[in-house]
């Protein structure tokens, strides 16, 4: 086992390289490239780093107080940087007093064992329980954002603090129990080898990290960008451009599944009217409350959409003509009883339907234009009132209606 040695000394060399190199790679993140809070830690963590292994390359030659109690306590200051980097870039409070306490802990350690009672064995000791519990504490830190840990990339980089505080932990008791029985130099040899590799690893996982939180922005930027291109801004329902594509895919699906669907189409009445008399503002207030209405009483599987400045379309899925009508009956109905308040005054408006049932030949446009066709007959027929497809029993209840105006 003792012939397994590696120089300490260009073992350290090698690893000021890669942390030197990780150092610059993240310095050109955190200053040419987008990047969030914690990013300059981790730049700070890798410089740490760089400087530690400079020092430590120098054990022996240069003098102790760099090479040795600085060395160390900058060496596991990279662990300490690297938890409060990402502490930071997870949006957890900063809690610098822990990391800084165990620090200055630790370098009285350093300085106790390096010249009051000098201790090589120690000086491992203390310093891999402190950077394993410092790693340990980087793992919490992502354990702590509840559902953190389902996505795949803060679970990976996450369990990297956490292996790393394991093979530190590891390191302490193989320093004890072997130290005396062997040179320490493998296990100094092997505990290098693992330093490289995890140099390596967590300056991928910064990266990682960054561009994982730049696909979580352009994720919801594109969401919102959706969100923004099928909601109409006033009334918080779907738009016209949504109100296609629903009414499309609906066709669809109404005829592969042999079902009906129905549309509805909605319009203010004297709307114009509201607007002279109580300005604009309330007109828009207006058709914020009937859009609220519509919207509560829209069943979940249907769609409402503003389609234009005071016409609203209904698409009700798997839904009849004569069902259709009475539904279209209940939303006039809803809205004739709403009021308005405005100062002293309470508005009260009226609305005119018109329906239409999908038939066989039809595409969207002329399910549109029969549904307009409708809803124009409701207005000529004096308004406040749902017209739908003809059919016998309904043109018996329309004429009965017209009876009765005359
Ligand atoms: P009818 O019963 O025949 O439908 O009469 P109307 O006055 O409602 O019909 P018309 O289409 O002539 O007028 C619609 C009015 O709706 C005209 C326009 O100023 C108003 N309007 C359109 N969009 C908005 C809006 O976003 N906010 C407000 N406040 N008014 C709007
Ligand atoms: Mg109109
Ligand atoms: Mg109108």
């Amino acid at each position: 086992m003792s012939n397994f040695f590696l120089d300490p000394n260009t073992l350290a060399f090698s690893l000021m390289l890669v942390t030197g190199l990780m150092a610059s790679v993240m310095f050109f993140v955190w200053r040419a490239q987008k990047n969030y809070p914690g990013t300059q830690y981790w730049v700070f963590s890798n410089v740490a780093g760089t400087i530690a292994f400079l020092l430590l390359s120098f054990r022996g030659i240069g003098p102790e107080v760099l090479t040795v109690v600085i060395g160390n306590t900058l060496g596991v200051a990279t662990t300490a940087l690297a938890l409060e980097g990402n502490r930071r870039f997870l949006g957890l409070k900063p809690n610098s007093s822990i990391p800084i306490g165990i620090m200055a802990i630790y370098f009285g350690a350093q300085i106790y064992h390096t010249y009051i009672s000098p201790d090589f064995g120690l000086r491992i000791i203390s310093a891999s329980l402190v950077v394993s519990l410092l790693s340990f504490l980087s793992y919490k830190a992502f354990t702590e954002k509840p559902g953190l840990m389902k996505n795949v990339v803060y679970r990976t980089v996450g369990r990297s603090f956490l292996l790393f505080a394991i093979l530190m932990l590891v390191r302490m008791i193989a320093m004890a129990v072997f130290a005396d029985l062997y040179s320490p130099d493998w296990i100094q040899s092997v505990s290098f080898m693992i330093f490289l590799v995890f140099a390596v690893v967590w300056g991928f996982n910064y990266m990682v990290l960054n561009s994982e939180r730049m696909h979580e922005e352009l994720r919801e930027k594109e969401a919102e960008l959706l969100e923004r291109a099928t909601t109409d801004f006033l009334t918080g329902l779907g738009n016209k451009r949504s109100f296609e594509e629903f009414a499309t895919a609906e066709i669809k699906r109404s005829r592969r599944y042999n079902m009906p669907v129905s549309l509805v189409l909605i319009d203010l009445d004297h709307f114009k009217h509201i607007n002279d008399t109580h300005g604009h503002t309330v007109g828009d207030r207006v058709l914020m409350e009937v859009g609220q209405i519509l919207q509560k009483m829209t069943r979940q599987h249907d769609q409402i959409a503003r389609i234009g400045g005071e016409e609203f379309a209904l698409i009700l899925t798997h839904t009849d003509l004569s069902t259709a009508h009475s539904v279209a009956e209940s939303f006039r109905s809803e809205i004739e009883e709403m009021v308005v308040a405005h100062g002293k005054t309470r508005i009260k408006i009226t609305s005119s339907f018109g329906v239409a049932v999908l038939q066989d030949g039809d595409s969207l446009e002329t399910l549109l234009e029969r549904a307009d066709s409708n809803l124009y007959k409701a207005k000529r027929a004096g308004r406040n009132r749902v017209t739908s497809d003809a059919r016998p029993s309904l043109r018996l209840l329309s004429g009965a209606r017209k009876n009765n105006l005359k």
